[in-house]
């Protein structure tokens, strides 16, 4: 049965009109599920009881039930465990800033902080990044618009917060799900859906080139585009993320090329950064000759060690050198400084095996 969480307001006006309904009963369900968050009917208050039977008849309110919500680090981001109606589970992340000091983008300001949602895009990953979690465990499916959209939601209800930016950071390569992410984008961001501001809405991917202009081009640009580089030598990223070796650096820089001068958007750079891995002068050097002409924002991330994957996070003192040294060649680098307190790290850290034990 289909959801309405993930559901577009074309789709809804002929479910209403299926049941003989007006055409203003569909604005007022998407009004229900996308701005007030409801997550059953009888939270629904102003349609006829009748009609609320007949609907729930022919479709599901919601694609996902609560799971637990579990604090990693005091002050750090919270995870969220949600079951899907097959059975599975997913983990999404929830973090919060006070300030807005690191991104001196105006939309990143809000008053009174950041509540940022990570979310899931696949029930495991086929693009089994050699340091992450989420592609140890096997590839069990893709999640759908709903389900990717409702961790949004739950995580808004469960926690009382006003959410203000959403990531797809979470489990999964987004642009391997390419059409059910395109659809949950265009619901968190059309003032007929949750109505974030696109520049509140940030889409990771691991770099599947010809994935990433078509993508860019459906969403015209507007949500901002991160592209996990993790290094600028061939040899070593196919190594990181096997991923590499169909789609090489040289594809990939000429296609965010095209996206940055010919589309002008932004594009950031997520660098996880490795001990005696991708942390040399080299490296330095390789990431400057990419980044600075499309001159592109790099994160790095201090590497979160998993135990199938036995390298060392760098020291701080080395991961602040090695974004001295590219500051030092005029790049923009922010330097997620507490390993597995800051989203990012978060993020590669939820896998699914380890979400069915602690279910
Ligand atoms: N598949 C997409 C979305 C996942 S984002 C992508 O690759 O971009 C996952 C991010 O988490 C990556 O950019 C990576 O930098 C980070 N990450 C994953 N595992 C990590 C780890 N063990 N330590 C630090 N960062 C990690």
């Amino acid at each position: 049965m289909k959801t309405l969480y993930g559901s577009i307001p074309d789709e809804i006006e002929s479910l209403v009109a299926g049941q003989g309904l007006p055409k203003y009963r569909a604005v007022q369900l998407l009004d229900w599920i996308y701005k007030k968050n409801v997550l059953a009917w009888d939270e629904i208050r102003n349609l006829p009881k009748e009609m609320i039977q007949k609907l729930s008849g022919e479709i599901r309110l919601t694609a996902l039930e609560p799971g637990e919500e579990k604090k990693a680090v005091a002050g750090g981001p919270t995870k969220f465990l949600f079951k899907t109606a097959d059975g599975h589970f997913l983990e999404s992340v929830l973090i919060s800033r006070q300030d807005s000091s690191d991104d001196e983008s105006e939309e990143a300001v809000v008053r009174g902080g950041r509540e940022t949602v990570c979310v899931s895009t696949q029930l495991g990953c086929k693009i089994q990044c050699a340091f992450c979690a989420s592609g140890q465990g096997k590839f069990t499916r893709n999640l759908t618009a709903g389900e990717i959209v409702e961790q949004v939601a739950r995580i808004g209800r469960v926690t009382g917060k006003k959410i203000t930016n959403v990531v797809f950071m979470g489990m999964g390569e987004p642009l391997d799900n390419f059409d059910a992410t395109l659809r949950a984008v265009h619901i968190l961001i059309e003032p007929w859906g949750f109505a974030f501001g696109a520049r509140r809405v940030t889409v990771s991917t691991s770099g599947i080139t010809p994935k990433i202009l078509e993508f860019v081009k459906a969403v015209d640009g507007r949500v901002r585009l991160s592209v996990s580089l993790h290094s600028s030598i061939d040899e070593v990223r196919s190594s990181l993320v096997p991923i590499n070796r169909r789609y090489p650096l040289k594809d990939l820089v000429s296609a965010l090329r095209k996206i940055n001068q010919d589309l002008k958007r932004d594009i950031t750079f997520e660098y996880t950064l490795i001990a005696d891995l991708n942390d040399s002068e080299e490296e330095v050097e390789g990431i400057s000759i990419i980044a600075k002409p499309l001159r592109a924002k790099i994160n790095v991330i201090p590497y979160n060690p998993i135990a199938e994957f036995p390298h060392k996070a760098p020291t701080p003192e080395a991961a602040e050198r090695f974004c001295e040294q590219l500051k030092r060649r005029g790049l923009h680098v922010t330097l997620r400084q507490t390993v597995g307190r800051d989203i990012d790290a978060a993020c590669g850290q939820l896998r699914l095996d380890r979400a069915r034990r602690t279910a």
